[in-house]
């Protein structure tokens, strides 16, 4: 071993070290910067996706997608009880108050209710009078409703029976005193000046019409006419010459005449107040 060639391995490699630690130190910072360029460029990458395509992924502020922002667990943070303050009880009642004054007005709208058509032109509503005679061929189909020989239009006679009847069978006693008369037997009668009635402008004329009395004495105050004017139009038969209706009737009060006009209309009368003429003439 020789001195000149020794080498003293701790001096040569610092050496070398020192030789090498600029190459080295040059490749750090290098790798360093591209290692700082990279990040920033996956940073700015990322930054620029985010910017441009965050709503593509339906990102909210919070990081959650939209549908789990809409889930019912993000619901409570508008708590139900909120609201029922905002509808206080005294509202209630403030609703039913406008209601109320509604509830009256009702009635008000059937004030007019719809009248049922007057059959003004069937049989059963034959005008006869002074100024409404039946001509002299008038003629109709008469049944015997009494041992007497009385007659009537066919079409009454089942409910001027059964009106009877009914009167029979609380104990009373009528007796019909007039019921059809023919034109010709009204023209004699009126000739010989046993009526001031014109042929023709009798309601007997006409067979719907008949005189009821009864067999004990005066009608007039009977049990018999009470009965009647009671009942007589749930029978179809109306009391045609009322005492206040003389003056439109033409006739002077008959308590004893009584006029078929069929249940219905004979109902219907009787509510009305009216006699026959006036009847008539509604609309
Ligand atoms: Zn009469």
């Amino acid at each position: 071993m020789s001195n000149g060639t020794r080498i003293d391995p701790e001096e040569r490699e610092p050496r070398a070290i020192k030789i090498r630690q600029p190459k080295h130190t040059g490749r750090k910072i290098v790798f360093s910067v591209l290692a700082v360029l990279s990040a920033v460029l996956v940073i700015g990458a990322g930054v620029f996706a985010y910017i441009n395509f965050g709503d593509y992924f339906e990102f909210d502020k919070f990081g959650k997608t939209s549908e789990e922002s809409s889930s019912p667990e993000s619901e409570p943070e508008i708590p139900e009880e909120s609201f029922e303050p905002e509808i206080p009880e005294e509202s209630e009642p403030e609703h039913i108050v406008p209601e109320e004054p509604a509830e009256p007005e009702v009635p008000e709208e059937p004030v007019e209710p719809e009248k049922p058509e007057i059959p003004k032109d069937e049989w059963f509503m034959l005008l006869v009078n002074k100024e409404n005679p039946l001509s002299e061929d008038f003629s109709i189909e008469a049944v015997t409703i009494d041992a007497k020989g009385h007659t009537v239009d066919a079409r009454i006679a089942e409910d001027l029976s059964a009106m009877i009847s009914a009167g029979e069978a609380e104990g009373l006693d009528f007796v019909i005193q007039t019921a059809f008369r023919t034109y010709a037997k009204q023209k004699e009668f009126f000739e010989a000046g046993t009526t001031d009635a014109a042929p023709g402008t009798s309601e007997h004329n006409s067979g719907l019409a008949i005189d009821i009395g009864c067999a004990n004495g005066n009608f007039e105050g009977s049990p018999e006419e009470t009965w009647l004017l009671e009942h007589a139009h749930e029978y179809g038969f109306i009391l045609r010459y009322p005492a206040d209706k003389t003056d439109i009737t033409g006739f002077e009060h008959e308590p004893w005449h009584f006029r078929y006009v069929g249940k219905e209309q004979a109902v219907l009368i009787k509510e009305s107040g009216l006699c026959l003429e006036e009847y008539l003439l509604q609309e």
